[in-house]
């Protein structure tokens, strides 16, 4: 078995330099994120809140942390004074809430779209014609403690290469409609998509963001 430090290290080796790695740390414990640290790595991402806060207060404080789980409304306080980037955000409602705790902590908070690409019922996201009306919408413009980075999406969970590239691919073309769109709360510069067994097919599809958890750290229970 290769170290934690070894695996950050292959993995970055292969990444082109405008792709940002996210190592997802979740279930893990602090001793395996700090030797992360140590070997340079600042961006972790979490699924679960309570996790991320406690994780949080017991790391340095350089790390940016990013929420990569579904975030419910009630939960984003526990957050809001430290997350550096909400992926799944997949509801106006949700983005509201995370405007309303990031102003009581005098930040902005980024925020991604996360839009369904995954035939799956269980995935969460909005379609992109959900996601134009949020950047169109009066009320996406009162929002001045977000800014909308980018998109995140969610492939099948399959061995079925042509199925991912295909979801991988609507995500592209759904980000390349949307970036046109000019709103103050809006710099799309982020398709936060690929994880440890599809990053790679991620990034030829022009993934700008890749979360990796099991390829890093090893596998969860
Ligand atoms: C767990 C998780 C990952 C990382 O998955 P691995 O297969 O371990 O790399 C990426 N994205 C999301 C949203 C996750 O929940």
């Amino acid at each position: 078995m290769t170290s934690i430090s070894e695996n950050l290290k292959n993995i970055k080796s292969t990444l082109p330099d405008h792709v940002t790695l996210v190592a997802v740390s979740k279930t893990k414990p602090v001793s395996d994120l700090t030797e992360a640290y140590n070997a340079g790595q600042r961006i972790f991402g979490e699924n679960k809140i309570q996790e991320m806060a406690e994780k949080h207060e017991n790391m340095p404080k350089d790390i940016q942390w990013h929420m990569i789980g579904h975030v419910q409304r009630n939960k984003v306080k526990y957050m809001a004074e430290f997350v550096s980037l909400i992926h799944g955000v997949d509801n106006f409602k949700l983005l509201k809430e995370i405007n309303k705790q990031a102003e009581k902590h005098s930040r902005t908070i980024d925020c991604l779209l996360q839009i369904k690409i995954a035939s799956e019922e269980s995935k969460f996201g909005m379609t992109l014609s959900n996601a134009e009306d949020i950047l169109h919408s009066e009320d996406f413009s009162a929002l001045k403690n977000i800014k909308v980075t980018g998109v995140m999406g969610m492939a099948t969970f399959t061995e079925d290469d042509a199925q991912i590239k295909s979801e991988f691919n609507k995500l592209k073309s759904a980000f390349d409609s949307l970036k046109n769109i000019e709103h103050p709360n809006f710099k799309p510069e982020t398709i936060s998509m690929g994880m440890s067994g599809d990053y790679k097919l991620a990034i030829a599809c022009g993934s700008t963001m890749v979360r990796v958890g099991s390829s890093i750290f090893g596998h969860r229970s």
